[in-house]
Parts: structure tokens; C-alpha cells; sequence
């Protein structure tokens, strides 16, 4: 997994004396697993003199990261995450149950940003030049976890289990000090005049309302629709996500009776309604694989990628066009089928 760092962070104004987080309360921090974690109680009623705080929304992948990594940068932070489910929950299944941390074959960050269907020019410039896959790689075998490369360049943890992964996140949050709250949902968020963040958080089973000044806060709760809204309450716009990764469903009868064929190399492209001009992502090629109701495989997966945003403003009509054999020139194809249909028009008229 390549750990993203936040979505949004946000710095407004000085930094405070008066940080009011009303509340003392017992974390609970769900185990994973064989994963034991002790409860950490949160002491923000009295804030220390100077402290600042940063409230970081959501315990996934990029919420526990980049607690630990504001932690470790400035140490005198007051760092707490609220989680309002289970932390690290999607890493868990992450990679078929063994997460898959990053790409070990591929050092030139440029390249390796040019995979991307969306946010390639971000990633080419300081993102990854902050934060690549071999960052991300050392700082998982600084902190024990022993990695391996696979043939493809995916990086597994050698355990092929993403609790360590999790175990690895969590016993690095804790050791640094960042603090945790589950079980709490943060609802709202605004400015203040003195260039705060005034923050509601509540607790959904009971009738609960938190209000929290932060000095900092770090919005990252994937791709959940609250953590949209308190972006969209803080002045920024958002693109509305649209489906990517996704196999394509065809009706079609024959199809479904090549259920499990695979092709090592097909040239697939995609002609959507209302899209009239050549798009060079509209044309993919991989192994193709028909399934029981359409088709999948490396190719499908990557023109539903790069061809996302497109797929969506056709409401998902077009025409699919596969070549089987893009390496053969038509002329060689045409001649292999004649010489094919002899030889077996002479079989036949033997037998
Ligand atoms: C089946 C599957 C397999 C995957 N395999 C891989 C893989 O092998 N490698 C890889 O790199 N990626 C993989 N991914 C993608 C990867 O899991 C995600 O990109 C990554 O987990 C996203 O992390 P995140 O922290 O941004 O978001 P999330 O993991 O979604 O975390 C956001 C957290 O915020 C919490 N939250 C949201 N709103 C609020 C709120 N208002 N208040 C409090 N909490 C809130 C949510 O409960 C959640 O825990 C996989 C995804 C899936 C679904």
C-alpha cells in the first residue's frame, strides 16, 4: 500500500494557547486479529501551555500514517485520531488479505506517476519526491517489517498477512504518543476568527455532542461522504468521485458460455455514446478473462480506470471493440485462417 498522504490539511492563522477539547475520555481500541492494544485515555481538558493540537478524521491507512508522521516531525504535537468505526479496518482485506504495501520495481517516481489515471501531474511533482515507494519501503523495514518483492513488483510483508502490517501502524502510533478515538463520528467543521477549526464530533448510538478547537486538521476518511462535507464546509469544492477498477457486465448469451477462457494479449477499445473524439486511454492492452457475466482481466480493469471519467458521462453505453491478435498484421491473420480452413477442408474430405 502506498500510503497517500492527506487528503487535506489545513493551517490557518497562529498557534494557540487555548486549545479546548472538552472531555476526557477512555479510548477503545478494537484487536485485530491476535493484536492486543491497551485502552489510552485521553487527558485534553488541561492543555499543556503552548501545546497545539492536530485532529486527524479517520483511522484508515492515511489517518494512521500521518499521525505517526506528524508525531515524529513535531513531537510536542497533540495528535488524535478519531476513528469512528474500526481503525485500519480496509487494510486488513487490503490485498486479498495480504496488503500489498507498494511497487518494488519501479524507483523512477516520474514513471511510476504516469500509472496513475488521475493525479499523475500531483504525484510527478513533490509527492513522491517527499514520499515514494522506497520511502515507503524503508520505513516499513526500519520499523520491522520484513518485506518481500514478488515477479509483477508488488511488495508484500513476508508474513503474507496485512495484520502486520496493521500491527506495524498501530505499535508505531502508540510508541509515538499519537492518540486514538474510536466509536466517535466528527460531523462538522468550520474556522474560527482567530484561524481555528471549531469541531463537532458526536457519537451515534447516544445522544452525544463533542465541540473541539483544533489548531490543525487533517481530513482522511477515504472516500466516506461526511469527510467530503467537511471539506465542502470549509470552502473547498470537491469532483464528484465516479467508479473506477470495475469489470464490465455485457448481455450477451455467447459470452457466458466462454465463462473462464483467458486471452494473454488482446487490444481492447472502447467506443462510448456521445464521446466522439479519439481518446488515446479509451484503447487498452492486457489479458483479457470472460467471466459469467461479461468480462474482466488486466485490460478491462484499466480502460474502467483510465477511462473513468468518460464511462461515467456516457451512463456506461458504448461499443467494446476486441482485437484477439493485435500483434498479427491483418494480412498475416488472413493468410493463417485460409491455411488453417484448407488443412482442415482436406482433413474433412478424408475422413
Ligand atoms: C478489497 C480491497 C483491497 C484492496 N487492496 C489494496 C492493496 O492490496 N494495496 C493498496 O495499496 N490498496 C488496496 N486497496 C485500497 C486501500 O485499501 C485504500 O486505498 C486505503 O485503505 C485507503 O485508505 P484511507 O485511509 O484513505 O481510507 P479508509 O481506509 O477508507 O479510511 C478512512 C477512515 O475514516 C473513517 N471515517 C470516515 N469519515 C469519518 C468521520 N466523519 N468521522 C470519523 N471517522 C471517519 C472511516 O471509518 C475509515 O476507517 C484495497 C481496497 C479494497 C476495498
Amino acid at each position: 500500500m502506498n500510503l497517500l498522504p492527506q487528503r487535506f490539511i489545513f493551517r490557518f492563522g497562529f498557534a494557540s494557547q487555548t486549545s479546548t477539547f472538552k472531555g476526557n475520555y477512555p479510548c477503545s481500541i478494537p484487536s485485530h486479529g491476535r493484536r492486543k492494544f491497551s485502552a489510552t485515555t485521553l487527558s485534553l481538558a488541561t492543555p499543556k501551555s503552548g501545546e497545539e493540537l492536530l485532529l486527524v478524521v479517520g483511522g484508515g491507512a492515511a489517518g494512521i500514517y500521518g499521525a505517526i508522521r506528524a508525531k515524529t516531525l513535531a513531537p510536542n504535537l497533540k495528535v488524535v485520531v478519531i476513528e469512528k468505526a474500526r481503525p485500519l479496518s480496509k487494510v486488513k482485506i487490503s490485498g486479498g488479505g495480504r496488503c500489498n504495501v507498494t511497487n518494488g520495481h519501479c524507483p523512477d517516481n516520474k514513471i511510476l506517476a504516469e500509472q496513475y489515471p488521475r493525479g499523475h501531474k500531483e504525484f510527478k511533482g513533490s509527492f513522491f519526491h517527499t514520499h515514494g515507494p522506497m520511502d515507503t519501503m524503508s520505513w516499513f523495514s526500519d520499523h520491522g517489517v520484513v518485506l518481500k518483492i514478488e515477479e509483477d513488483g508488488r511488495v508484500f510483508p513476508a508474513s503474507d498477512s496485512s495484520s502486520t502490517i496493521i500491527d506495524c501502524l498501530m505499535s508505531e502510533a502508540k510508541r509515538s504518543g499519537v492518540l486514538l478515538q474510536t466509536g466517535k463520528v466528527v460531523t462538522s467543521a468550520s474556522s474560527t476568527a482567530d484561524g481555528k477549526f471549531a469541531i463537532k464530533l458526536e457519537k451515534r448510538s447516544l445522544d452525544y455532542v463533542e465541540h473541539v478547537e483544533a489548531d490543525y486538521l487533517l481530513i482522511a476518511s477515504g472516500s466516506s461522504k461526511q469527510g467530503y462535507n467537511l471539506a465542502t464546509q470549509l470552502g473547498h469544492s470537491i469532483l464528484e468521485p465516479v467508479p473506477s477498477l470495475f469489470t464490465f457486465k455485457i448481455d450477451d448469451l455467447k459470452l457466458a458460455e466462454l465463462s473462464g477462457v483467458t486471452f494473454p494479449k488482446v487490444k481492447a477499445k472502447l467506443q462510448l455514446e456521445g464521446i466522439q473524439k479519439k481518446i488515446p486511454q479509451l484503447t487498452q492492452v492486457g489479458p483479457m478473462l470472460v467471466t459469467h457475466w461479461g468480462l474482466s482481466g488486466p485490460v478491462v480493469l484499466r480502460l474502467s480506470a483510465w477511462g473513468a471519467r468518460y464511462l461515467s458521462s456516457s451512463n456506461y453505453k458504448g461499443t467494446l471493440c476486441v482485437d484477439f491478435t493485435p500483434d498479427l498484421p491483418i494480412e498475416d491473420l488472413k493468410s493463417a485462417l485460409t491455411r488453417h480452413k484448407s488443412q482442415f477442408l482436406v482433413i474433412h474430405s478424408m475422413t
